[in-house]
């Protein structure tokens, strides 16, 4: 496992000497120990970065140049998919399934990033001016250097999520991994050099928030900031990111609902509520952790509902079976058992609430479940990012649509329901930029991500994912070779 920064295109310690612990959740115990990045590495990275851009070969080769060494990237992640998924269960704390699937899907983004690459060479749109005399094309060009931040829920993978999209338009990149999980991000500096990356194309900043993802939205030589992460963080980065116009993109919180009608079968209801918000121990931005349940099945589906999440085999991500792991570090346990003390005395707890009895060493919680959540609970509002659950039921269709849109969030929303025509009814009402009919939470490369409202700005995935990086640029052209003949007569 490294421990280094990744600065043009070397390891490297961090300018000050200093390190930081990273934590297995399991345990609570210090695994490893990584650079502690701070101002003056960044500046190094985006310097580097900023060379690479402005004289260096990458924005200059042609797309399908660029595709072969994300191609390369992406078969290296997929032949390291077990060594990578096992750092992922010992830094995150998530099951060994679900890590081996997140690196499967950071290999998948790399490849499906590559293909769009090769897409942009020779892309130009006509633009019909209509005017005679003059023609105009729009090209699509790298914005520069770009600077991006993640979080700890899906680690290599929001990673990739960024690192390939900007790669394809021919950008350079500092990347800062989250704090909680550095560990992974750090290995694509290998990948990037044994796939024949340029040097200082890639930059990878291991540190804290303040210490190392402040200078980076801050620097002037960083053209673009992409984030995903809390709401407050956001915010301040677009506000920094305002005080040299960068672009930004977010991807921010959530609290999303998932509105079942009585028609819909209630196994699978069950399984899609469950996985709505106990897959990644509900550690994921779009987890349908507000659940809203026709009256005439309510009670039903909740009977169904308890009993299986009671069944759910919680423990390390790497025991058989398990399909609820530790959450990803000690405060983040602290906050959500505060939430569920809160819940306590806003709603009714079905079951879970607490630390599983004999778990008690590592960050674990039960799923937990909150029935008849009033709509002013602050459970029932804010995001928890755990295990927890919040239902209440409804009565007609335009009251479920009312309840699901009162959120300051927009980012995902759920509906379930036999009735296909009311499904797309109640999809197209969502103000939320993710919705899934008959299902919850499956995310694939090729459909554009991101939300409304507080849930961010842009989209990430998808040719919106590539759109990102990419400046439009418009070619002008007088082609009727005389004075225009303003000042000049022809
Ligand atoms: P966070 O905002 O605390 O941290 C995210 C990243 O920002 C980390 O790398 C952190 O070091 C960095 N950071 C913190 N302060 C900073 C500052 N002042 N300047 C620059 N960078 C700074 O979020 P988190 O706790 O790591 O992640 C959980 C949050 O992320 C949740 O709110 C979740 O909903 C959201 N999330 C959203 C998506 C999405 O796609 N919309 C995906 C995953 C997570």
């Amino acid at each position: 496992m490294k421990n280094q920064l990744f600065i043009d295109g070397e390891y490297v310690d961090a300018t000050s000497g200093q390190m930081f612990d990273v934590v297995d959740p399991s345990d609570r115990s210090v695994f490893h120990r990584v650079a502690r990045g701070g101002a003056a590495d960044v500046d190094r990275a985006v310097q580097a970065a900023r060379r690479a851009f402005d004289s260096g070969p990458w924005p200059r080769m042609s797309g399908t140049e660029r595709a072969k060494v994300l191609r390369r990237m992406g078969d290296l992640i997929a032949k390291r998919t077990d060594e990578l998924a096992r750092i992922e269960v010992q830094d995150n704390g998530k099951p060994l399934p679900e890590a081996v699937w997140d690196i499967e899907d950071t290999a998948g983004v790399f490849h499906f990033y590559a293909d769009l690459a090769e897409g942009l060479d020779g892309a130009e749109t006509p633009v019909e001016l209509g005017m005679e005399g003059f023609t105009s094309k729009a090209v699509k060009e790298p914005v520069g250097v770009a600077g991006a931040i993640i979080p700890w829920n899906f680690p290599l993978l929001m990673a990739s999520w960024k690192v390939a999209p900007a790669l394809a338009a021919g950008c350079c990149m500092v990347l800062k991994p989250s704090e909680t999980t550095p560990v992974s991000a750090l290995e694509l500096g290998e990948i990037a050099n044994q796939a024949g990356l340029p040097a200082g194309v890639l930059n990878i900043i291991t540190g804290f928030g303040a210490e190392a993802g402040q200078p980076l939205t801050e620097h002037v030589g960083v053209d673009k900031l992409a984030f995903t992460g809390s709401v407050p963080t956001g915010s301040r980065i677009m506000a920094t990111a305002a005080r040299d116009i960068k672009t930004v993109s977010l991807e921010l919180g959530g609290k999303s609902p998932l509105v079942v009608f009585a028609d819909t079968p209630i196994e699978e209801a069950v399984e899609w509520i469950m996985f709505g918000i106990f897959w990644n121990q509900g550690e994921v931005c779009s987890a349908t952790s507000r659940v809203l349940i026709e009256e005439a099945a309510y009670d039903a589906v909740m009977a169904r509902l308890v009993e299986e999440a009671q069944k759910i085999k919680i423990g390390h991500g790497l025991e058989d079976g398990v399909l609820l792991g530790p959450l990803v570090s000690p405060s983040q346990h602290e906050k959500v058992l505060e939430w569920i003390e809160i819940g306590k005395t806003e709603a009714r707890l079905v079951t879970g609430g607490g630390v599983p009895e004999g778990l008690e060493a590592g960050c674990y919680v039960q799923p937990t479940i909150f029935a008849d959540v009033p709509e002013d609970a602050r459970i029932w509002t804010e995001e928890i990012f755990g295990p927890v659950v919040c239902v209440r039921s409804f009565k007609t269709e335009e009251e479920a649509i009312r309840l699901a849109n009162d959120s300051r969030f927009g980012l995902g929303a759920a509906v379930m329901s036999k009735d296909l025509e009311r499904a797309e009814r109640v999809a197209r009402a969502f103000r939320a930029g993710i919705v899934w009919i008959n299902c919850s939470q499956p995310t694939f490369t090729q459909a554009p991500w991101g939300g409304y409202k507080q849930s961010g700005i842009g989209r990430e995935l998808g040719i919106w994912g590539l759109n990102n990086y990419l400046e439009t640029k418009q070619i002008t052209t007088w082609n009727a070779h005389k004075p225009w003949g303003w000042y000049i007569k022809a």
